[in-house]
Protein backbone atom coordinates (compact mmCIF):
# COMPACT_ATOMS: atom_id res chain seq x y z
CA UNK A 1 0.00 0.00 0.00
CA UNK A 2 1.10 3.50 -1.02
CA UNK A 3 1.60 6.04 1.62
CA UNK A 4 -1.02 7.43 -0.91
CA UNK A 5 -3.78 5.00 0.02
CA UNK A 6 -4.33 4.69 3.24
CA UNK A 7 -8.48 5.08 3.73
CA UNK A 8 -8.58 6.29 6.86
CA UNK A 9 -6.51 9.35 6.57
CA UNK A 10 -8.30 13.10 6.04
CA UNK A 11 -8.24 13.92 2.46
CA UNK A 12 -6.01 17.03 3.18
CA UNK A 13 -5.06 17.53 6.31
CA UNK A 14 -3.08 21.17 5.43
CA UNK A 15 -1.08 22.88 8.75
CA UNK A 16 0.71 25.78 9.39
CA UNK A 17 0.61 26.54 5.68
CA UNK A 18 2.03 30.35 4.51
CA UNK A 19 3.37 31.26 1.32
CA UNK A 20 5.06 34.35 -0.07
CA UNK A 21 5.67 35.16 -3.58
CA UNK A 22 9.00 36.91 -4.35
CA UNK A 23 7.58 40.11 -6.63
CA UNK A 24 9.78 42.93 -7.75
CA UNK A 25 7.80 45.38 -5.42
CA UNK A 26 8.13 43.30 -2.41
CA UNK A 27 7.01 40.22 -1.30
CA UNK A 28 3.52 39.36 -1.13
CA UNK A 29 2.23 37.17 1.70
CA UNK A 30 -0.47 35.06 0.39
CA UNK A 31 -0.95 32.90 3.04
CA UNK A 32 -0.18 33.10 6.60
CA UNK A 33 -0.84 30.42 9.03
CA UNK A 34 -3.38 28.17 7.43
CA UNK A 35 -5.05 25.33 8.71
CA UNK A 36 -7.17 23.07 6.73
CA UNK A 37 -8.83 19.73 6.91
CA UNK A 38 -11.01 17.63 4.69
CA UNK A 39 -12.00 14.41 5.04
CA UNK A 40 -12.37 11.94 2.56
CA UNK A 41 -16.40 11.89 1.31
CA UNK A 42 -16.48 15.74 2.52
CA UNK A 43 -17.56 18.59 0.61
CA UNK A 44 -15.43 21.90 1.64
CA UNK A 45 -16.04 25.48 0.48
CA UNK A 46 -13.63 27.97 0.17
CA UNK A 47 -15.00 31.63 0.45
CA UNK A 48 -13.26 34.74 0.94
CA UNK A 49 -12.31 37.44 -0.53
CA UNK A 50 -10.66 38.24 -4.04
CA UNK A 51 -6.66 38.00 -4.24
CA UNK A 52 -6.64 36.11 -0.47
CA UNK A 53 -4.93 33.03 -1.36
CA UNK A 54 -7.32 30.68 -2.59
CA UNK A 55 -6.05 29.76 -5.36
CA UNK A 56 -2.54 30.06 -3.72
CA UNK A 57 -4.14 27.00 -1.22
CA UNK A 58 -5.79 24.86 -4.23
CA UNK A 59 -2.26 24.94 -5.98
CA UNK A 60 -0.61 23.68 -2.42
CA UNK A 61 -2.62 20.96 -2.09
CA UNK A 62 -2.45 19.43 -5.79
CA UNK A 63 1.47 20.03 -5.18
CA UNK A 64 1.95 22.59 -7.85
CA UNK A 65 3.38 24.57 -5.64
CA UNK A 66 5.64 24.05 -2.91
CA UNK A 67 4.71 26.34 0.12
CA UNK A 68 7.51 28.28 1.94
CA UNK A 69 6.51 27.22 5.16
CA UNK A 70 3.86 24.21 6.57
CA UNK A 71 2.90 20.72 5.60
CA UNK A 72 0.26 19.10 3.01
CA UNK A 73 -0.87 16.18 3.37
CA UNK A 74 -3.15 14.08 1.03
CA UNK A 75 -4.78 10.96 1.99
CA UNK A 76 -1.62 10.76 4.41
CA UNK A 77 0.69 11.05 2.30
CA UNK A 78 2.41 13.90 -0.21
CA UNK A 79 0.47 15.31 -2.95
CA UNK A 80 2.70 13.94 -5.76
CA UNK A 81 1.85 10.28 -4.19
CA UNK A 82 -1.53 11.35 -4.64
CA UNK A 83 -1.75 12.23 -7.79
CA UNK A 84 0.57 9.75 -8.76
CA UNK A 85 -2.17 7.11 -7.18
CA UNK A 86 -4.98 9.23 -9.42
CA UNK A 87 -6.34 10.37 -6.20
CA UNK A 88 -6.51 14.03 -7.46
CA UNK A 89 -8.76 15.61 -9.97
CA UNK A 90 -8.31 18.86 -10.58
CA UNK A 91 -10.78 21.62 -12.51
CA UNK A 92 -10.20 25.22 -12.70
CA UNK A 93 -11.69 28.54 -13.81
CA UNK A 94 -10.16 28.15 -16.94
CA UNK A 95 -11.25 24.86 -18.78
CA UNK A 96 -8.25 24.41 -20.97
CA UNK A 97 -9.29 22.14 -23.74
CA UNK A 98 -7.60 21.33 -26.63
CA UNK A 99 -9.28 23.33 -29.20
CA UNK A 100 -8.27 20.99 -32.16
CA UNK A 101 -10.08 17.72 -30.01
CA UNK A 102 -13.37 16.62 -29.99
CA UNK A 103 -14.95 16.87 -26.53
CA UNK A 104 -14.55 12.85 -26.37
CA UNK A 105 -11.13 13.00 -27.72
CA UNK A 106 -10.04 15.57 -24.62
CA UNK A 107 -11.21 13.47 -22.18
CA UNK A 108 -10.13 10.65 -24.13
CA UNK A 109 -6.84 11.97 -23.40
CA UNK A 110 -6.31 12.72 -19.54
CA UNK A 111 -7.58 8.94 -19.38
CA UNK A 112 -4.73 7.88 -21.69
CA UNK A 113 -2.42 10.11 -19.00
CA UNK A 114 -3.33 7.90 -16.48
CA UNK A 115 -3.77 4.72 -18.16
CA UNK A 116 -7.37 3.99 -16.76
CA UNK A 117 -10.32 2.99 -18.52
CA UNK A 118 -13.60 4.17 -18.34
CA UNK A 119 -16.96 4.16 -20.08
CA UNK A 120 -16.13 7.59 -21.84
CA UNK A 121 -19.85 7.66 -23.73
CA UNK A 122 -21.40 6.98 -19.99
CA UNK A 123 -19.05 9.11 -18.13
CA UNK A 124 -20.30 12.94 -20.98
CA UNK A 125 -23.65 11.30 -20.14
CA UNK A 126 -23.47 11.75 -16.43
CA UNK A 127 -22.10 15.33 -16.92
CA UNK A 128 -24.75 16.12 -19.39
CA UNK A 129 -22.44 16.61 -22.58
CA UNK A 130 -23.38 13.33 -24.44
CA UNK A 131 -24.38 15.42 -27.46
CA UNK A 132 -21.79 16.91 -27.62
CA UNK A 133 -19.10 14.23 -27.63
CA UNK A 134 -18.12 15.00 -31.56
CA UNK A 135 -17.76 18.94 -31.03
CA UNK A 136 -14.52 20.82 -30.62
CA UNK A 137 -14.72 23.32 -27.24
CA UNK A 138 -15.19 26.12 -29.48
CA UNK A 139 -18.34 25.32 -30.54
CA UNK A 140 -19.72 25.07 -26.98
CA UNK A 141 -20.96 27.28 -24.23
CA UNK A 142 -19.08 28.66 -21.34
CA UNK A 143 -20.85 26.01 -18.89
CA UNK A 144 -20.46 22.85 -21.61
CA UNK A 145 -16.69 23.44 -21.55
CA UNK A 146 -17.12 23.40 -17.93
CA UNK A 147 -18.81 19.89 -18.01
CA UNK A 148 -16.00 18.88 -20.00
CA UNK A 149 -13.14 20.27 -18.19
CA UNK A 150 -15.24 18.26 -14.85
CA UNK A 151 -15.49 14.78 -17.02
CA UNK A 152 -11.83 15.34 -17.44
CA UNK A 153 -11.40 15.82 -13.52
CA UNK A 154 -13.68 12.78 -12.67
CA UNK A 155 -13.00 10.73 -15.43
CA UNK A 156 -10.26 8.21 -13.34
CA UNK A 157 -12.25 8.26 -10.29
CA UNK A 158 -10.26 10.25 -8.28
CA UNK A 159 -11.32 10.68 -4.18
CA UNK A 160 -10.09 13.97 -3.87
CA UNK A 161 -11.44 16.50 -6.83
CA UNK A 162 -9.56 20.42 -6.67
CA UNK A 163 -12.22 22.95 -7.94
CA UNK A 164 -10.90 26.44 -8.06
CA UNK A 165 -13.94 28.67 -8.91
CA UNK A 166 -15.08 26.29 -11.69
CA UNK A 167 -18.40 28.58 -12.45
CA UNK A 168 -16.93 31.63 -11.71
CA UNK A 169 -17.33 32.58 -15.96
CA UNK A 170 -20.88 31.51 -16.16
CA UNK A 171 -24.05 33.10 -16.29
CA UNK A 172 -26.40 32.70 -13.24
CA UNK A 173 -28.85 30.56 -14.93
CA UNK A 174 -25.92 28.12 -16.28
CA UNK A 175 -24.59 28.37 -12.30
CA UNK A 176 -27.69 27.24 -11.33
CA UNK A 177 -27.90 24.15 -13.29
CA UNK A 178 -24.28 23.05 -13.37
CA UNK A 179 -24.52 23.33 -9.21
CA UNK A 180 -27.22 21.27 -9.10
CA UNK A 181 -25.58 18.61 -11.43
CA UNK A 182 -22.40 18.74 -9.41
CA UNK A 183 -24.63 18.02 -6.16
CA UNK A 184 -25.94 15.11 -7.81
CA UNK A 185 -22.66 13.57 -8.99
CA UNK A 186 -20.95 14.25 -5.57
CA UNK A 187 -23.51 12.33 -3.90
CA UNK A 188 -23.31 9.28 -6.01
CA UNK A 189 -19.72 8.75 -6.03
CA UNK A 190 -18.93 11.15 -2.73
CA UNK A 191 -14.98 12.28 -3.40
CA UNK A 192 -13.91 14.61 -1.29
CA UNK A 193 -14.15 18.04 -2.73
CA UNK A 194 -12.17 21.17 -1.92
CA UNK A 195 -14.27 23.67 -4.03
CA UNK A 196 -13.66 27.82 -4.12
CA UNK A 197 -16.07 29.94 -4.78
CA UNK A 198 -16.68 33.65 -4.39
CA UNK A 199 -20.67 32.86 -4.12
CA UNK A 200 -22.04 32.60 -1.13
CA UNK A 201 -25.32 30.69 -2.08
CA UNK A 202 -23.33 28.29 -4.26
CA UNK A 203 -21.04 27.31 -1.32
CA UNK A 204 -24.08 26.92 0.99
CA UNK A 205 -25.95 24.33 -1.74
CA UNK A 206 -22.60 22.50 -2.69
CA UNK A 207 -21.30 22.00 0.90
CA UNK A 208 -21.03 19.87 4.37
CA UNK A 209 -18.95 23.36 5.52
CA UNK A 210 -18.08 26.32 4.27
CA UNK A 211 -14.46 28.32 5.41
CA UNK A 212 -14.34 31.31 5.37
CA UNK A 213 -10.90 32.98 4.58
CA UNK A 214 -9.73 36.53 5.56
CA UNK A 215 -8.25 39.41 2.65
CA UNK A 216 -4.57 39.17 2.23
CA UNK A 217 -2.25 37.66 3.77
CA UNK A 218 -5.52 34.34 3.78
CA UNK A 219 -6.37 33.28 7.26
CA UNK A 220 -8.87 30.96 8.11
CA UNK A 221 -11.30 33.19 9.68
CA UNK A 222 -14.36 30.83 10.11
CA UNK A 223 -15.99 27.39 9.50
CA UNK A 224 -19.81 27.15 9.06
CA UNK A 225 -21.06 23.47 9.27
CA UNK A 226 -23.83 23.32 6.74
CA UNK A 227 -26.61 21.15 8.53
CA UNK A 228 -29.05 20.80 5.36
CA UNK A 229 -30.72 17.48 4.49
CA UNK A 230 -29.61 16.00 1.57
CA UNK A 231 -30.38 14.68 -1.17
CA UNK A 232 -30.45 18.51 -1.53
CA UNK A 233 -33.07 20.04 -4.14
CA UNK A 234 -33.32 23.17 -5.77
CA UNK A 235 -36.17 23.89 -3.10
CA UNK A 236 -34.25 24.44 -0.37
CA UNK A 237 -32.57 27.48 -1.80
CA UNK A 238 -35.89 29.06 -0.55
CA UNK A 239 -36.14 27.58 2.42
CA UNK A 240 -35.41 29.71 6.01
CA UNK A 241 -32.24 27.44 7.30
CA UNK A 242 -30.73 28.11 3.98
CA UNK A 243 -30.92 31.48 4.19
CA UNK A 244 -29.82 31.72 7.86
CA UNK A 245 -26.90 29.92 6.29
CA UNK A 246 -26.09 32.36 4.02
CA UNK A 247 -26.11 35.19 6.25
CA UNK A 248 -24.13 33.49 8.62
CA UNK A 249 -21.44 32.95 6.31
CA UNK A 250 -21.89 36.60 4.99
CA UNK A 251 -21.42 38.20 8.47
CA UNK A 252 -18.19 35.98 8.48
CA UNK A 253 -16.76 37.53 4.95
CA UNK A 254 -17.25 41.10 6.45
CA UNK A 255 -15.72 40.63 9.85
CA UNK A 256 -12.92 39.57 8.01
CA UNK A 257 -12.90 42.35 5.27
CA UNK A 258 -13.31 44.77 8.71
CA UNK A 259 -10.00 42.69 9.58
CA UNK A 260 -11.87 41.84 12.78
CA UNK A 261 -12.81 38.53 12.86
CA UNK A 262 -14.76 38.82 16.23
CA UNK A 263 -16.82 41.68 15.95
CA UNK A 264 -20.19 43.01 13.26
CA UNK A 265 -20.59 44.86 10.79
P1 LIG B 1 -7.24 34.20 -5.00
O1 LIG B 1 -7.28 32.91 -5.72
O2 LIG B 1 -7.86 34.13 -3.63
O3 LIG B 1 -7.84 35.33 -5.77
P2 LIG B 1 -4.35 33.97 -5.33
O4 LIG B 1 -3.98 32.75 -4.57
O5 LIG B 1 -4.44 33.85 -6.80
O6 LIG B 1 -5.71 34.58 -4.71
O7 LIG B 1 -3.32 35.11 -5.00
C1 LIG B 1 -3.04 35.54 -3.67
C2 LIG B 1 -2.12 36.76 -3.70
O8 LIG B 1 -0.86 36.40 -4.22
C3 LIG B 1 -2.65 37.87 -4.58
O9 LIG B 1 -2.41 39.09 -3.95
C4 LIG B 1 -1.86 37.74 -5.85
O10 LIG B 1 -1.69 38.98 -6.47
C5 LIG B 1 -0.55 37.18 -5.36
N1 LIG B 1 0.06 36.28 -6.36
C6 LIG B 1 -0.51 35.19 -6.92
N2 LIG B 1 0.33 34.58 -7.77
C7 LIG B 1 1.48 35.34 -7.76
C8 LIG B 1 2.72 35.24 -8.43
N3 LIG B 1 2.99 34.24 -9.28
N4 LIG B 1 3.66 36.20 -8.16
C9 LIG B 1 3.41 37.21 -7.28
N5 LIG B 1 2.26 37.34 -6.63
C10 LIG B 1 1.30 36.43 -6.85
MG1 LIG C 1 -8.11 32.44 -7.53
Amino acid sequence: MTTAARPSAPAVAVRGLAHRYASGAGDVVALDGVDLHVEAGEFVSIVGPSGCGKTTLLRAVAGLLAPSEGSVAVFGGTPEAAQTAHALGLVSQDPGLLPWRSVEANVRLALELTGVTTDVPGLLARVGIAAFARHRPGELSGGMRQRVALARAIAHGPRLLLMDEPFGALDELSREVIRLELVRLWERDRPAVLFVTHAIREAVMLSDRVVVMSGLPGRMLDEIAIDLPRPRIESIESTAPFAALVDRVRAALRAGAHGDARGGV
